[in-house]
């Protein structure tokens, strides 16, 4: 699933980690995932399914958009309802656009992933990009200089590694694996 913010920025709902997406958890379905969570946590031989009823209480999503700030809540019937910004009741941009990461904040860990592609294929502007999932800001990480990317790609790693902000690392050239790195 994908749909434009009105500013163009395009949301993108496929896969995992998606920093500018949250789940909503209402406040009168908490006790329900609690008693979930608590009965999981008990010794039972019922073989009782926790994990759907569990994410069946958090369907409802929230996106926030980066570039303008924008909340697209989701409503009962799966359309979203839009609020913009405010400052003191007036429209405003100068707002934290990064409402919806995790609760460990720039803590949070995520992934390092550098992929090179020579030829360049059609669909690409670049050979090389490197996309830290982190919740840090970083820029220029596109590339047609090989030796530029994987250079990049290690003193990237070096310090995610030393800040200890990602699970896992991996960098492919070709298609082929030729880093990868785990936590554990
Ligand atoms: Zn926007």
């Amino acid at each position: 699933m994908h749909f434009f913010c009105k500013c163009g920025f395009r949301f993108s709902d496929a896969g995992d980690s998606i920093p500018y997406k949250a789940r909503i958890l209402a406040d009168q379905d908490v006790k329900e995932l609690v008693e979930i969570l608590e009965y999981g946590e008990q010794p039972h031989n019922d073989d009782l399914e926790l994990f759907a009823p569990a994410c069946d209480l958090i369907e409802k999503s929230i996106f926030q958009c980066p570039e303008c700030g924008r909340l697209y809540v989701e409503d009962n019937d799966y359309s979203f309802l839009q609020f913009v910004p405010c400052e003191d009741a007036q429209p405003s941009e100068e707002v934290n656009k990064h409402l919806l990461i995790s609760v460990h904040g720039n803590r949070w860990r995520g992934f390092l992933y550098g992929d090179w592609k020579n030829p360049k294929p059609e669909y690409s502007e670049h050979k090389g990009y490197i996309e830290p999932m982190v919740n840090m800001q970083f820029d220029n990480l596109c590339f047609d200089n090989y030796t530029d990317f994987e250079d990049r790609y290690y003193e990237l790693f070096d310090e995610l590694v030393k800040k200890d902000v990602i699970e896992y690392s991996a960098l492919r050239v070709n298609g082929v694996k030729k880093h990868t790195w785990s936590r554990d």
